[in-house]
């Protein structure tokens, strides 16, 4: 028999159908309209059918959102964390299930959807912890017997609008820190992987959630995200995806002075200088460039090679990107699972184009050979060489395993290549000289820097996000979560009996 999801229906024949959640019921959408979800190892394997939601299923999310909100915002906050425990317990219990349909359902090998997961649950047990401290600050007043505090309170609805490449960890990296300080969620996930999101709410549900604290919308962008956005009654939107999606997110909630919190795209580099430890850097690389088939956003997609150590280093990347193994990622054997959907690859085939114009092709550049293959979205991990700092290779977020290598001579010249790109989320530099190390801390331009290790592999509890076109000043996990969901409120309480006058010169003539 297979299993019934409390959100889907299932006969033999037909693929699952699955609804929105709204008001703590699972719920068909307003237009009647499905649209289905593949997976990219195997096309012709459709995971389920889910509802293509509209603008008056967002209505009424955000109706049960506001209703819920009420109570919700009074729920002292280690009661609302001890519900985020609960559910950081219930993804644990879970985690195999949910890696395994993670992979399906958007491709990356088990070991990173595992790794998805964890994170998901690192961030609800690090947020549970903040329903106990949540610090303001309590300061001396300038005045006798007056007490100054300051406390974080919520701001209300928060939307919450993700993509697919971690499809559980992003989604809890928003909703964890917006639930804990009291804000209700309506909650869009990529039309790629609404599945993992339906797993991941029917968690929420089961972990005590009460009805209305998490809605989800299923759904496109243009109806569903717009919605979002544009609702009068969502104060604060929470957005991760590409930097041309955002910036019109950005519009449209500027106009309505939303709060907006983005985490935009990348072209994160690694530096390797004529000191590295090749071996240590070539591992980093290969991890970085084409870990979920280098469709993350700290993904590393440039290498700037001091010139000394260029050609062994190409020589060592080109032998070890060859013996890459592709295939479906829930094979123990695979190391590069697909792309997540045709025009993804697509956009690769583009900028391989572009590359064979511009930069010398060192290996990979086509759709693999294997039969078997084909029935996904899969394409070879590719290397060029000889590009130029400026060339689009080097300064376009492709999203894919494509890798660009740019010779230097020099500390020098490796930073300001680094930093000639209009992103700034993660960055890496490999060399045994702790000052030059220290020197790259201070002058990369990006919000994560790593010191000998790839240029992913953040930690729920340290700031995430990226400067320059990668953002706008917001960064998820860590306590600086907080500060995306929450206002500060200062207050001032005077037990003096008399009135005293603050910020008026108080002192005799
Ligand atoms: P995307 O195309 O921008 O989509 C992201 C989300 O926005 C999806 O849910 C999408 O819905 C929705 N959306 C699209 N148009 C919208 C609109 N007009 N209004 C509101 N919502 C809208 O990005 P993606 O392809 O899913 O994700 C890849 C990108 O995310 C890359 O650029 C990557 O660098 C970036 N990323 C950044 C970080 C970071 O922390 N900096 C982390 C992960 C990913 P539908 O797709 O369902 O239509």
């Amino acid at each position: 028999m297979p299993r019934m999801a409390p959100s889907g229906e299932r006969t033999d024949a037909t693929p699952p159908t699955f609804r929105h959640f709204i008001a703590g019921e699972w719920a068909d959408s307003t237009s009647g309209g499905t649209f289905e979800s593949r997976n990219p190892a195997d096309l012709s394997d459709v995971i389920g059918r889910f509802q293509g939601g509209t603008a008056a299923d967002v209505a009424r999310a955000v109706r049960a959102a506001d209703v819920a909100g009420g109570l919700w915002r009074r729920t002292p906050a280690p009661k609302r964390g001890e519900i985020l425990y609960a559910f950081g317990a219930l993804l644990a219990q879970h985690k195999e299930r949910l890696a395994r349909a993670m992979t399906r359902e958007m491709g990356k090998v088990l070991a990173e959807s595992r790794g998805d997961v964890q994170e998901g649950i690192d961030i609800a047990f690090l947020m549970a912890g903040e329903g106990r401290r949540m610090f303001g600050d309590t300061t001396p007043s300038e005045l006798p017997d007056k007490w100054a505090m300051s406390v974080r309170v919520p701001i209300g609805i928060a939307g919450i609008v993700t993509p697919w490449n971690f499809p559980i960890a992003i989604p809890c990296w928003k909703m964890m820190p917006a639930l804990v300080t009291g804000n209700t969620v309506v909650f869009k996930p990529s039309s790629d992987t609404p599945h993992c999101a339906t797993l991941l709410v029917e968690l929420m549900a089961e972990a005590g959630f009460p009805p209305g604290t998490v809605n989800l919308v299923t759904g496109s962008g243009a109806d569903v995200g717009d919605a979002i956005v544009d609702n009068p009654d969502v104060p604060v939107v929470s957005f991760t995806g590409n930097t041309e999606t955002g910036r019109r997110i950005a519009e449209r909630t500027a106009r309505r002075l939303k709060r907006l919190s983005m985490e935009l795209g990348g072209k994160n580099g690694i530096v390797v200088l004529a000191d590295a430890d090749l071996d240590l850097a070539v591992d980093g690389i290969l991890w970085s460039a084409f870990g979920t088939t280098g469709q993350r956003c700290t993904a590393c997609s440039r290498v700037i090679a001091d010139r000394p150590v260029l050609e062994p280093l190409l020589e060592r990347l080109e032998r070890r990107t060859r013996a890459l193994r592709l295939g479906d990622g829930l094979d123990p054997a695979t190391d590069v699972g697909p792309l997540v959907n045709i025009p993804a690859r697509e956009k690769v085939e583009g900028h391989v184009e572009v590359g064979r114009r511009d930069a010398e092709l060192v290996t990979g550049g086509r759709l693999p050979a294997t039969a078997s293959l084909g029935r996904g979205v899969f394409y070879e991990p590719t290397i060029f060489a000889g590009v130029a700092p400026m060339d689009r290779l080097a300064q376009e977020e492709i999203f894919g395993p494509v890798l660009s290598v740019i010779a230097v001579d020099g500390y020098q010249e490796a930073a300001i290549a680094l930093n000639q790109t209009r992103y700034g989320l993660s960055s890496s530099i490999y060399t045994r000289d702790a000052n030059t190390a220290f020197r790259a801390m201070r002058d990369f331009e990006t919000g994560i820097v790593y010191v000998n290790a790839g240029t992913i592999g953040a930690e729920t509890h340290l700031p995430f996000g990226g400067v320059k076109a990668t953002g706008n000043g917001h960064r998820e996990a860590g306590h600086a979560a907080l500060d995306t969901f929450t206002e500060w409120k200062s207050i001032y309480v005077d037990f003096s009996g008399r009135l005293q006058r603050a910020q008026i010169d108080n002192q005799p003539a």
